[in-house]
């Protein structure tokens, strides 16, 4: 018999239960009973379903109100001593108090990743985990932490799944990912030699866990697919030695890549079973069958937990009886990684046709494809004939249908010059070519193209989406938006101007909606960070453009002044990231289609007059690969989709990029080989230093780093910023320098932004 199983379950619940009572609760709606029922009730649902579907274990340790590595701080009893907690305060407050710190004023960034701020008991610091849009808290480490065993939540609910009459299958991080991912908080001192006091206590946990009648417990080792330094992948055998010793059965999970260089020391090490990610690292199957020694398991993650594609159950079916030739019922199938990653249910996308919806698995329906791979195993594909024939159907269908494939998208990429992607002349020619046509001054000020979304334009967006409000009342809505933004921006003395972004919901969504080969889910909801979900666009076939996408607004501002307008668009690369893509095609395949789309735009924008374009990039680098052997093939066609997004117009149009963070120590050559004539930048909270590698590395186009935070309502004063221009003007040549806020402006009042843009351009002039 083939054992099934999952990695984790999304906790938010298929209506977003767990959101909603969170967010109740922090308004003080709800009280703790009241939260603590929506969430066993949303456990025992989703254990309910693994139940139904044939799953062998119910997953146990994958819910946490807020975040699984949380979960892990309190349990090992190594929350911060900065929080200073009284032990009077209960395991749940303590656990928001760490997540969202004291003074809770703390706002959304525009790109998802919440900031820390200075004031108050700050939060932990948030960071993505790997390379999904999960984040997670980040443990804070020292010297002096100690580890001990301090919490029962843990053990509370496997006894809550048995007595249910489930068998639960509990999972924990690891203590070696646990150690890797937090972070260093005293100098001269190495986290790794935390671990022989972490290893008691792990120790603790499992022999707690066996003692409640636990029989497998599935600890996670997602690190082992990452390049490790020696003494990290040295502290593997000693650690699982130890564990071993509590004598439960422990199956390593690995997930998100390939094991590569560890993939000896994973078959190896003293457990009962490992589990492989077989959806992104097919190739690592074989020799993994091949080193495994005969006592263990094998759990073959090949539903794909980090897409939202239907299985083709012939395929998986044909590697997992493979794979069950050698194993026999040492043989396990499982999704890639945690089903966190997934949106909950597809039976509540009502409004996708029904081809789109025979195409998709949401997690519940992964869990089902789980169960007709194990049916047709055990007991043959005739026993399972439903589910393959309808996998069948949608694996023919996506071959073959023509919302799919657009020959006409495919020729004009095939037939796409060599040179496609470099602009005409280079650099300095282009920037003679802009300065005589702008004439801006020196330090000339600009911002980041969003201005503050007021809760007039939302529900103006709102109530044009219900249908209350008629399309051309909506675009004179937005209208008036823009113009009160392209006024606020004249008086405030900018040089170049933005429309604002008023017409925007998001910087992605906003694209995909207008695409060809987007479709927008009403509930594909995905946990991003505490209470907050995502919904990103799913990207099914080639993309298009069927119309330009921004030129109606931005002529519509331009023509409300001389000043330069810049147009703001979204890059590729960014929208590809923040999309389920599809994975019939090489995902770069999929970014020059977009990459096309955008440079009509660019080009339709420069026939309107339009002289400088931006094109955001947020998120070029949050798409590096895991494992630094990859870097350069994903740099490579991540640069060229940017360039030929970019590459269309004339040397006299000037092209600018913008992306929220800095750290690019590692991949400088690649961001220069961009060539915007432009870039933009975070560097506002690290006091400038991220731009010292621009400088290091003689950047050659022109930079505007950001001089003040938008992450805080905090108006910088004007001084600030010119201490912070001096430090960038001893960095980088003055004469490529702008002057701008770290990012967009759309999470913030209008009353702090008027103030503070006033100082920055006050800031510019005393620089001049
Ligand atoms: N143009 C976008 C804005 O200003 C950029 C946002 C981002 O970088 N995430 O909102
Ligand atoms: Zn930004």
């Amino acid at each position: 018999m083939t054992t099934i199983h999952t990695l984790g379950f999304p906790r938010i619940g298929k209506h977003r239960e767990l959101k909603f009572a969170l967010e109740q609760f922090w308004r003080g709606e709800i009280d703790n009973a009241a939260l603590e029922a929506t969430a066993s009730e949303l456990r025992a649902r989703h254990w309910q379903l693994q139940r139904d579907a044939g799953l062998d274990f119910v997953a146990v340790g994958d819910f946490a109100y807020y975040d699984q590595v949380l979960n892990h701080i309190q349990l090992l009893g190594c929350e911060p001593g900065r929080f200073g907690f009284t032990g009077a305060e209960s395991e749940l407050d303590r656990h928001f108090t760490l997540a969202r710190g004291v003074a809770n004023e703390v706002p959304d960034s525009c790109c998802g990743a919440r900031p820390h701020d200075n004031y108050g008991t700050w939060a932990l610091e948030m960071t993505k985990w790997f390379d999904t849009n999960y984040h997670y808290l980040v443990p804070e480490l020292n010297a002096d932490t100690q580890f001990r065993l301090n919490s029962t939540r843990l053990f509370d609910e496997v006894r809550e799944a048995l007595a249910l009459g489930h068998t639960p299958k509990v999972s924990l991080i690891g203590p070696i990912t646990f150690l890797y991912l937090g972070k260093e908080k005293s100098a001269d001192f190495d986290r790794l030699s935390l671990l022989p006091q972490l290893r008691v206590v792990y120790g603790e946990i499992l022999s707690q866990l066996k003692q409640l009648g636990v029989e497998w417990v599935q600890i996670d080792e997602p690190i082992l697919c990452l390049d490790l330094p020696a003494a990290w992948k040295a502290a593997f055998e000693p650690t699982y030695n130890i564990l071993n010793s509590a004598n439960i059965k422990l199956l390593l999970a690995t997930y998100f890549g390939t094991l590569d260089d560890n993939l000896v020391l994973a078959c190896n090490l003293p457990v009962a079973g490992l589990h492989i990610d077989a959806v992104r690292a097919p190739q690592q199957i074989t020799s993994v069958i091949d080193r495994l020694p005969h006592y263990k398991v094998l759990s073959l993650g090949l539903i794909d937990g980090r897409n939202i594609w239907r299985a083709d159950l012939d395929a998986v079916l044909a590697t997992a009886h493979a794979a069950q030739g050698k194993l026999g019922d040492r043989l396990w199938i499982a999704p890639s990684c945690s089903l966190q990653h997934v949106p909950v249910d597809l039976a509540l996308e009502t409004a996708f046709d029904d081809e789109l919806r025979s195409w998709l698995a949401y997690a519940t329906q992964k869990l089902d494809e789980l169960g007709a791979i194990k049916t047709a195993l055990d007991t043959g594909v005739a026993a399972a004939e439903t589910a393959f024939s309808a996998s069948r159907t949608a694996a023919a269908s996506r071959r073959t249908s023509p919302r799919i494939h657009n020959p006409a998208v495919n020729a004009r990429l095939a037939s796409l010059p060599a040179d496609a992607d470099q602009r005409h002349a280079p650099f300095q020619a282009r920037q003679a070519a802009q300065r005589s046509r702008f004439n801006l001054p020196a330090y000339p000020t600009t911002t980041i193209g969003s201005f503050p979304q007021t809760k007039e334009i939302r529900a103006a967006r709102a109530r044009y989406k219900r249908g209350e409000l008629s399309a051309a009342d909506y675009t004179l809505a937005m209208q008036q938006e823009i113009k009160y933004a392209v006024e606020q921006q004249i008086s405030l003395g900018l040089d170049v101007l933005v429309h604002g972004e008023a017409e925007r919901n998001d910087m992605v969504e906003y694209f995909g909606e207008q695409l060809d080969g987007f479709a927008f889910s009403q509930n594909g909801w995905v946990q991003s960070y505490g209470s907050r979900c995502v919904k990103p666009p799913i990207i099914y076939g080639d993309v298009s453009r069927p119309l330009a996408m921004t030129v109606a607004w931005t002529q519509y501002a331009q023509s409300l002044t001389s000043l330069p307008m810049k147009g703001m668009l979204t890059g590729p690369i960014t929208i590809l990231q923040w999309s389920f893509v599809r994975d019939d095609q090489p995902r770069s395949d999929t970014a020059l289609q977009i990459a096309l789309a955008i440079r009509d735009e660019v080009v339709d924008l420069e026939h309107a007059d339009i002289g400088i374009i931006q094109i955001d990039e947020p998120a070029i680098r949050e798409g590096l690969p895991l494992r630094r052997g990859d870097w350069d093939a994903y740099l490579d066609w991540a640069g060229r989709a940017f360039r030929i997004s970019a590459s269309g117009v004339d040397n006299s149009t000037q092209i600018h990029t913008h992306m929220c963070y800095s750290e690019f120590n590692d991949i400088f050559p690649a961001i220069a080989a961009l060539d915007a004539d432009v870039i933009t930048i975070e560097t506002s909270r690290s006091d400038m230093e991220l731009l010292r590698g621009f400088g290091d590395f003689n950047y050659p186009n022109e930079i505007g780093p950001g001089v003040y935070d938008i992450h805080s309502p905090r108006v910088p004063s004007v001084d600030e910023m010119v201490r912070l221009l001096k430090k960038a003007a001893e960095v980088i040549p003055a004469e490529h320098l702008w002057v701008n806020p770290d990012c967009g402006l759309k999470t913030r009042g209008w009353a702090e932004t008027s103030t503070a843009l006033q100082n920055m351009v006050l800031a510019a002039k005393s620089m001049r």
